[in-house]
């Protein structure tokens, strides 16, 4: 069974005529449990959107979404999906909802109506894992943006989903906070066994996620491997996409006539290229 899996996913935003100018049309996705997966794509492409219906925010006008099996349209069991399905968006201020670290990942579990001990044990744990616990006392909004967002997470992990949604959560950080967020993901999906799925803007954050979805116009145009999907540099481009810089000074390279193949993804590879 898929973690998530929608089928013919229509959405429109203006509900007189949802059928003639959706946002998302017929999509067919699918996740397995324990995949990082990206989703890429310009502005509008409708990435925010799809995402918005793995944790049922949005609902489908046709077709369907399904989370480990349950339809997202089964309004009883709403609850349970966004205990399965966490999302983390990319204001981290927005996310910010109590006065010290710890009482604002205690915010979920509380809600989930847990005995305090177990509140306790799961805000340690929490923010243990986005190492964070020695700030536990601290005010979040003195924070820097990297923390504040890593405290975004470790509140949605408080939970205990099985997958974790986030939404160009590095967009408004800079490249320390992009670095340790990133970082962050990756450990909980490769140690913890957190299914993720990452929007973002960066090539370069998603070299190394398991499977890359592009989106234009509300549909998926190309899916595959980061090494599959950057190796069609000039359909990315056609949908003003970038592949990583190291990908595009490859490809400039073999353009001046140099032998280099066209799945470049990290500097060590093109090093090694050229050093043959
Ligand atoms: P992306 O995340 O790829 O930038 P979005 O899902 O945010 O794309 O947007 C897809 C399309 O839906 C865009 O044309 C956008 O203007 C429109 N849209 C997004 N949110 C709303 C909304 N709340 N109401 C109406 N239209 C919206």
């Amino acid at each position: 069974m898929y973690i998530i899996e929608t089928k013919g996913l229509t959405f429109s935003y203006h509900k007189e005529k949802p059928l003639e100018n959706p946002v998302l049309q017929e999509i067919d996705f699918k996740v397995k449990q324990g995949e990082y997966v990206a989703i890429i794509g310009h502005n509008g492409s409708g990435k925010s959107t799809l995402a918005r219906h793995f944790n049922a925010l949005l609902l489908p006008d046709e077709g369907e979404v399904l989370i480990k099996g349950v339809s997202t349209k089964e309004t009883g069991e709403v609850y349970h999906i966004r205990q399965c399905v966490g999302m983390v968006f990319q204001n981290p201020d927005n996310q910010i909802v109590a006065t010290t670290v710890e009482e604002d990942v205690a915010f979920g579990p509380e809600n989930l109506g847990l005995p305090p001990p177990e509140i306790l044990q799961r805000v340690e744990e929490a923010l243990r894992l986005v190492g964070m616990l020695e700030l536990r006392h601290h005010a979040p909004h003195l924070l820097s943006g990297g923390q504040k967002q890593r405290l975004a997470i470790a509140g949605i992990i408080a939970m205990r989903p099985e997958c974790l949604v986030l939404d160009e959560p590095t967009a408004m950080l800079d490249p320390r906070g992009r670095a340790e967020v990133l970082e962050l993901i990756e450990r909980l999906n490769k140690e913890e066994g957190i299914t993720v799925i990452y929007i973002t803007h960066f090539m370069e954050e998603v070299r190394d996620v398991t499977r890359l979805v592009v989106m234009k116009s509300g549909l998926v145009v190309l899916e595959g491997s980061p090494r599959r999907v950057f190796s069609r540099q000039r359909f990315l481009k056609t949908l003003g996409l970038d592949v990583p810089p190291v990908t595009e000074l490859a490809s400039c390279l073999r353009a001046e006539g140099l032998d280099i193949p066209i799945d470049i993804l990290k500097v060590e590879e093109l090093v090694e290229q050229l050093c043959l």
